[in-house]
């Protein structure tokens, strides 16, 4: 079957990603870049942005779950990846085998990564994490002298890192941001104190953007790759994501006619409708129905009525778009189309989640400066 035009499509600017990586690089100066790719690269696909990432200056890889890494391993990568969160009955040894940094935040943890290590035969590369205040992960202050002792002394156990992760970061200045990073110092003392020269790290993108004293060796970051800007002050980032799909019937309709499930929206005077075959299966919220436009046609047309499974249905006035012709959901936004920011700000929540939500088994994903 030929495949016809894109129903659903994501297109994913790898220059835009290699363009934010080397903006970070150089905002990180002496630290190193980790770039995180966790959910697929926050939906837009993890072997090509962790490749794009390394040619533009990232030398880390930042991953959630031990699966995660391992994908870039299989994918003939390299370079250093860092895995945090797994579950308890996950075998380590295969990450250890494959040269993966796996994070620990208690001794039972560390228990059994040194004992993974010892099945593969080879030391285990342990980031061993300090809970500054986000209190999600981590090693509460009072059990982290313990942690490091048991890791000190452990011989299947390399300390690579010392980190923590912060939880306002995005508030410029908020006195969380102090605290955690005062945390992190008496927790690296420590470690120093045991004897142990770990590297330090703490800064996502937007301690990346605002905080280079908390750069230590290592950041972070990983909205900013995509382009998505964390903070207020205004950064030369470049979204990297473009979410389109196809005009595939138009039709005039009278005035008075409604359109779309529950006749939510009633034409006010003859219109030219165009169908779009997109809906919330493939990321579309339906919460954004009456509350979203496209770019069609050189311009902002409202979608008209209510965001099905599969369709919506844009309100053309007395333009007739050609059927075949591109509808852009959401863009960079240079030209004038909606953003995921803009998505998100309708919705209540943040750009991360609706580019990570455009992960789906019916949205084709093609690259853009693939070398
Ligand atoms: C997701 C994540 C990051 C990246 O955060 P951004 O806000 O996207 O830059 C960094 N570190 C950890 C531990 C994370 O989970």
């Amino acid at each position: 079957m030929s495949p016809g035009l894109p129903r659903a499509e994501v297109v994913i600017d790898l220059d835009a990603i290699r363009h934010n990586v080397a903006l970070l690089a150089r905002r990180a100066a002496g630290a190193a870049v980790m770039t995180v790719v966790k959910a697929d690269a926050y939906g837009h696909g993890v072997v090509p942005v962790a490749r794009a990432a390394l040619e533009a200056g990232a030398t880390w890889l930042g991953a959630c779950s031990l699966a995660e890494a391992l994908a870039l391993r299989a994918a003939g990568i390299t370079a250093p990846v860092f895995s945090w969160l797994d579950t308890p009955g996950v075998d380590f040894a295969p990450g250890v085998e494959q040269g993966v940094d796996l994070s620990v935040s208690s001794t039972s943890e560390l228990a059994r990564v040194a004992e993974a290590a010892q099945r593969a035969g080879t030391r285990a590369r342990v980031h061993l994490k300090i809970d500054t205040g986000l209190s999600r992960g981590g090693c509460p202050a009072s059990a982290w002298p313990d942690l490091v002792k048991a890791a000190s002394v452990e011989r299947d156990i390399e300390v690579v890192a010392v980190w923590s992760h912060l939880a306002c970061a995005d508030e410029p200045g908020h006195p969380s941001i102090d605290a955690q990073a005062r945390r992190l110092d008496t927790a690296y003392e420590i470690a120093r104190d045991a004897g142990l020269n770990p590297l330090r790290h703490m800064a996502n993108s937007a301690a990346t953007l605002t905080r280079p004293d908390l750069h230590f060796d290592l950041v972070r970051p990983g909205i900013a790759t995509y382009g998505l800007n964390p903070v207020a002050q205004s950064e030369d980032l470049r979204p990297a994501m473009t979410f389109s799909s196809t005009v595939v019937l138009t039709k005039r309709i009278e005035a008075g006619e409604s359109v779309s499930y529950g006749h939510t929206w009633t034409a006010s005077r003859d219109t030219t409708l165009a169908l779009v075959p997109v809906g919330y299966a493939d990321g579309v919220p339906r919460t954004l129905s009456g509350r979203m436009s496209v770019w069609l046609d050189g311009r902002r047309r409202p979608v008209a009525g209510r965001v099905c499974m599969d369709q919506l249905v844009v309100d053309c006035g007395d333009d007739e778009p050609a059927v075949g012709s591109e509808v852009i959901l959401f863009g960079p936004g240079g030209q004038g189309e909606p953003t995921a920011r803009e998505w998100a700000d309708t919705l209540g929540t943040i750009d991360y989640e609706i580019v990570t939500g455009m992960y789906r088994p019916r949205i084709e994903r093609r690259y853009l400066g693939d070398r």
